[in-house]
């Protein structure tokens, strides 16, 4: 017979884009598994983290149904060189669960290597393309490539940040998506009306502008946007580049930031290879009426989560993940609960006298 018993103790340490979402990710399938966890937030974003450990410590006397024995939801602050590599590296933790840069995943699983070889799950960037055919409804396209690129600011690991488009609806296209972003009201989160705020820290807002920089540079066409949208504060205009070449930095590295590249395709299968031409592989989606082409493209390109005719749904019941630099491992979906548990084999000799 089998068995699948919980891996043990799980380390979980978690990006600043999503505090709630990546916490719950983790938490959900460790706990439902029967695993403990210790979690380590990013040093952006502690508080969401802490206020969960907070009401995991609240004993309900009226319900079964909350408060956890202590020691089984653990949350440790802390930054990632220091508290997150020591949790890397633990003895005692049997896996790390791990959302964030393909450049520090890369030091867990090296750190998981040179420890106890604990198990070890990676959500990375990404640099996913969004495929638009000239048999698609315009307007609707340009929206879905729109919210799929400038949702969450940009912030997103699965931000359509690659906008192929058919050279047929191409100018088209190109002054609507402009016109779209032109019209985003950029501002305070908390006045009405305000679509974006601002990007998270100093280091990515810099990061970002220095993309921008590259992109025009590089000799992409600038249509709006391209620099800072206030005097104070970390806001960046939103950035539409047309006449992206699949060389440009701007089209290979992930910019976690409003800036939409347009890239223009002649034909299906051009689509595809430039599609697939990136280290990463975290999600890809296709905007065509022909569900002959929908289907090829959603076989042949190498992503773990492909939309066709939307873009960014993400569900608890099916599951998200990477091909090749964008990670391994499954979150979400019946997929994500193996990801915490051992198989064990039993196997018993029956005696074959009775004594
Ligand atoms: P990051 O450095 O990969 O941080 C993610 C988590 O790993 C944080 O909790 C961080 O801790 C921790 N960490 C950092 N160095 C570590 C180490 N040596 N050992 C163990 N843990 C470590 O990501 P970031 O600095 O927030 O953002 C950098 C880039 O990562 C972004 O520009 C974006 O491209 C990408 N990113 C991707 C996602 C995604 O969802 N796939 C999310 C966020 C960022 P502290 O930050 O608290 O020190
Ligand atoms: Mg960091």
């Amino acid at each position: 017979m089998t068995r699948e018993e919980p891996v043990g103790v799980v380390g979980a340490i978690i990006p600043w884009n999503y505090p709630i979402l990546m916490a719950s990710w983790k938490l959900g399938p460790a706990l439902a598994t029967g695993c403990t966890i210790l979690l380590k937030p990013a040093e952006q974003t502690p508080l969401t983290a802490l206020y969960l450990g907070a009401l995991a410590k609240e004993v309900l006397w009226w319900s079964y149904v909350a408060g956890f024995p202590a020691g089984v939801v653990n949350i440790l602050p802390g930054y990632g060189p220091t508290a997150g590599a020591a949790i890397a590296a633990h003895h005692e933790i049997n896996k790390v669960a791990f959302t964030g840069s393909t450049e520090v995943g890369r030091l867990i699983a090296a750190a998981s290597g040179t420890s106890n070889l604990k198990r070890v799950s990676l959500e990375l960037g990404g640099k996913s393309p969004l495929v638009i055919f000239d048999d698609c409804n315009l307007d609707e396209a340009v929206e879905i490539a729109h919210n799929a690129i400038f949702a969450n600011h940009g912030q997103n690991c699965c931000a359509g940040s690659r906008t192929f488009v058919q050279e047929g609806i191409y100018d088209r296209f190109v002054k609507k998506a402009k016109e779209m972003a032109a019209a985003k009201k950029v501002g305070d989160p908390f006045e009405e009306g305000t679509a974006q705020g601002p990007q998270i820290d100093e280091t990515q807002f810099k990061k970002i502008l220095e993309l921008i920089e590259s992109g025009k540079r590089e000799g992409a066409k600038l249509e709006c946007g391209g620099g800072p949208a206030a005097e104070v504060g970390y806001f960046i205009k939103p950035t539409v580049f047309s006449g992206v070449t699949d060389k440009m930095r701007i089209a290979r590295e992930e910019i976690f930031g409003p800036v939409q590249q347009i890239l223009k395709f002649k034909t299906f299968d051009e689509a595809v290879m430039r599609a697939n031409d990136t280290q990463y592989g975290l999600a890809a989606g296709i905007v065509t009426n022909n569900i002959d082409k929908a289907l090829m493209f959603a076989q042949s390109v190498h992503a773990g989560s492909v939309w066709v005719n939307c873009y960014d749904i993400v569900i608890p019941q099916a599951p998200f993940g990477g091909f090749k630099s964008s990670g391994y491992g499954r979150e979400l979906g019946e997929d994500s609960l193996k990801e915490y548990l051992e198989v064990k084999t039993i196997t018993m000799r029956v005696p074959m006298k009775s004594s």
